[in-house]
């Protein structure tokens, strides 16, 4: 049997096949992921195959083997820093919701994200929530930021969770998909999870445990099924996506704009930094390269903002 795991708690995995049958499914023996050092070597959102085992009444299946992922987002195990774990994978799309003020959402934290996103070939569509609050100072702000981001690729919409603002167009953009929600604390998200689904509480339904030892909270993945087809995985506490390892002269592939100009430059290995004749800078002085996005490529290439990294992405 073939199915798609929508709950994680370490030894047991909650699988659902396409016929909407739940199995309790575990792993026996040693099984390792081709690739892949991590501390969970299945995660929400894999598709496995599984057979079925009977025990004093009680059917359950044992997991054999996994099927490719499409992507899979991880972050860093806080106890055994090499490690990393699987937050979950086979991800469509991500909504990243942004706030002007109350949160502020700074455009470095939107760029790292989005070089995240795109190393690990997730689609992300930017939500600028609580429209409803905002004046002509904030709208022209929300403006500036939605061109800055259409103008390279990302689709850009603004919402209200509040008043149901452009939720329609949400919810047609989940449809048949795997979406996950992403942004700051405060942004909105269970506001807006909750105007897409009004039945899904996913304060009460998320799991979360305490490990006794250490203050970290471990908090699970998990997968939903709503009303109209759509799929959301709710990872509870991760605003973002840790970060990737990247080598220096990969992060500019994770920057669209970059990418089609960067034939151009004179050394196939330029960083867009001081090399002579780099059409990246040619372009940032044309006013063609948003200089916001290239401040925020020289922090990253920098480390500058060292504070995003790893675990500083839960709350
Ligand atoms: P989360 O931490 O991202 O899940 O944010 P919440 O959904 O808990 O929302 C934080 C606060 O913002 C709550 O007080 C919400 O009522 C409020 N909020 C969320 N979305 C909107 C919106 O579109 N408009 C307004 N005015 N308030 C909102
Ligand atoms: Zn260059």
């Amino acid at each position: 049997m073939t199915g798609t795991v929508y709950k994680s708690t370490g030894s047991w995995y909650t699988i659902k096949t396409n016929l909407g049958a739940v199995y309790q499914c575990r792993i026996k023996g040693k099984f390792r992921l081709k690739g892949i050092k991590s501390t969970n070597p299945i995660a929400v959102g894999d598709v496995v195959d599984f057979e079925l085992e009977t025990n004093n009444d009680t059917t359950t299946g044992v997991i054999n083997t996994i099927h490719d992922r499409k992507n899979y987002i991880v972050r860093k195990s806080v106890n055994l820093s090499k490690q990393t774990h699987v937050i979950a994978s086979n991800i469509d799309q991500v909504f990243l919701l942004i706030t002007i003020d109350n949160p502020p959402t700074f455009t470095s934290f939107i760029d790292r994200f989005l070089v995240t996103a795109e190393a690990y070939s997730i689609k992300t569509v930017l939500l600028f929530n609580k429209i409803d609050t905002y004046n002509n100072t904030t709208l022209d702000e929300v403006k500036y930021l939605a061109h800055v981001y259409r103008k390279i690729g990302y689709e850009c919409i603004g919402v209200s969770a509040v008043t149901g603002k452009n939720v329609d167009k949400v919810k047609a953009l989940m449809t048949d998909k795997v979406s996950m929600f992403a942004g700051h604390s405060g942004v909105g998200k269970s506001t807006l999870v909750n105007a897409i689904e009004p039945d899904l509480d996913l304060k009460t339904k998320a799991i979360s445990t305490q490990h006794s030892q250490g203050q970290h909270t471990t908090t699970f993945a998990e997968m939903f099924d709503l009303s109209f087809g759509a799929k959301i995985i709710d990872t509870p506490g991760i605003k973002g996506f840790g970060i990737v390892d990247m080598d220096k002269e990969e992060i500019g592939d994770y920057f669209p704009e970059f990418f089609e100009l960067k034939q151009d430059c004179k050394f196939n290995n330029c960083l867009h930094k001081e090399e002579p004749k780099c059409a990246v800078k040619a372009a940032l002085d044309n006013d063609e390269v948003s200089y916001s996005r290239y401040r925020s490529y020289l922090q990253i290439l920098e480390g500058e903002d060292e504070h995003y990294r790893t675990d500083n992405w839960e709350d």
